[in-house]
């Protein structure tokens, strides 16, 4: 191992030089007008992955954006085969003037590269390429057999992934998948994720009259779609945070004593994380802690709202629509469909006779979680000791991840988690950013992963 690293230490140059080429590609795959953008990163992905050595190397079309497929297994029958999992698609980048640098113009300031996508999750799918490529020019070879797929559809719910995992089911077959999607649990304390909430969206449509109408001549008469849309998200939830859909906490399974333990020890300054956001008070559900309700509780929040007049100066509007976004993370054993259907019966039942009211649900993804006395997840923690020197944590993750479970269902593959952004990452906001140091004892430390897997017997 110790030439491959000395390969990492002499590469890092080219390595930044590569990544902010890869970072100025705005990948954002929500937007029609980008969809070419999106191929453009697939295709570079491509390019980078030949290079590196990994065997054939394809670009699948689908429905939406490509997927990118490559692999190597030469490692024999006797080792285990990892696919490795990630995405090259971006969050779209508004509110743009909150950017201090334009978000597809990768700046390196303090040690941090600033960009859309640096560590969600464009820098951290860059770091296995970098890692399986140190492997490959050095020893000609891979302790392990690796399959990688990149897609490009994360942001928007992977659409088009779930049928391809299961149209190809030969091709994508693994022992295990290895995801790097996640952040660390704190600045230098690598950490394994070993659970994901899950996420149900919903939209909700509120019509009042036919039409808008001069709130002077109609208002007090008639019933403001937004006054009633506001009127509902309130009933939503009470004022101990606890969600209030029938139903909802049915299927919620309970924290363990160990579980509360475990995140008690996890290091956590209430003040310091008060005073990064901005905010005088905390809010949560009641009987928990912070780390509990970011991670292991489910929660519900009004992601978008709309209605009415909102340009500039006043416009006396008693509008005929209002609607707004509402998405709820998901703990095991939730279901988003089952989440769905409360959710909608519950504001129907809610919603005043006065208004006409839609709610679709626009997508979902279950909550899952990965045993942690596992063999590869042994291996991760010994590639995270030689990677960063320190001893790893385990914890929860507030975010979704959930194609982990469609991994699970079609591969009958566990998912390791093995992130390293970090939490004040900024991922989904202005000012995205990665550390650079993170980034490069990352590198090292997926190297040594893909040798500490190598040493499981199959
Ligand atoms: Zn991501």
């Amino acid at each position: 191992m110790s030439e491959i690293i000395k390969y990492i230490e002499s590469n890092k140059d080219r390595y930044l030089k590569e990544l902010i080429e890869f970072l100025s590609i705005p990948s954002i795959s929500n937007d029609e007008e980008k969809k070419k953008d999106v191929k453009d990163a697939a295709l570079w992905l491509e390019k980078e992955m030949k290079k590196s050595g990994l065997e054939n190397v394809k670009v699948f079309e689908t429905a939406g954006h490509p997927i990118v497929y490559a692999d190597y297994l030469k490692a024999g029958k006797n080792k285990p085969t990892v696919l490795i999992y990630g995405h090259y698609d971006v969050q779209p980048v508004d509110p743009l003037e909150l950017w201090t640098d334009p978000p597809f113009s990768p700046v390196v300031r303090d040690g941090k590269i600033y960009a859309r996508g640096s560590a969600d999750d464009k820098g951290q799918i860059f770091m296995h390429i970098k890692g399986l490529e140190a492997h490959l020019q050095v020893s000609k070879s891979l302790p392990v057999n690796i399959k990688v797929i990149f897609e490009g559809e994360e942001e928007v719910g992977s659409i088009n992934l779930e049928k391809f995992i299961s149209d190809q089911k030969e091709l994508l077959k693994s022992d295990y998948v290895v995801i790097s999607d996640t952040s660390m649990y704190t600045d230098n304390l690598p950490s394994i994720c070993y659970g994901l909430r899950g996420l149900c969206f919903m939209q909700v449509d509120i019509t009042g009259p036919n039409r808008d109408l001069h709130s002077g001549s109609y208002g007090g008469g008639v019933e403001n779609p937004i006054n009633a849309l506001a009127n509902m998200i309130t009933k939503l939830k009470d004022d101990k945070g606890r969600i209030l859909i029938d139903g909802f906490y049915d299927d919620v399974l309970k924290l363990t004593k160990k579980e509360r333990e475990e995140f008690a020890r996890l290091p956590f300054e209430e003040d310091k994380y008060k005073e990064d956001l901005g905010v005088e008070e905390l809010y949560g559900e009641e009987g928990y802690t912070t780390i509990e309700r970011v991670s292991a509780r489910p929660t519900l929040d009004c992601n978008g709202i709309w209605g009415g007049y909102q340009g500039q100066g006043a416009k006396t509007v008693l509008p005929s629509l209002a609607g707004a976004k509402i998405s709820m993370r998901l703990v095991p054993n939730q279901d988003p469909a089952k989440i769905a259907v409360l959710f909608e019966d519950y504001l129907k039942k809610i919603a005043p006779r006065s208004v006409k009211i839609k709610v679709t649900s626009l997508h979902g993804g279950k909550p899952s979680v990965t045993p942690i006395d596992t063999p590869a997840i042994e291996a991760a923690v010994t590639a995270l000791k030689k990677g960063f020197g320190v001893e790893p944590v385990y914890f929860k993750e507030g975010g979704s991840i959930p194609i982990v479970n469609t991994f699970k269902e079609e591969l009958g593959a566990d998912s390791i988690l093995l992130g390293f952004g970090l939490p004040d990452d900024n991922i989904h906001s202005p000012n995205e950013k990665f550390d650079l140091s993170n980034f490069y004892r990352g590198i090292s430390t997926l190297a040594y992963y893909y040798d500490e897997l190598s040493k499981i017997k199959i």
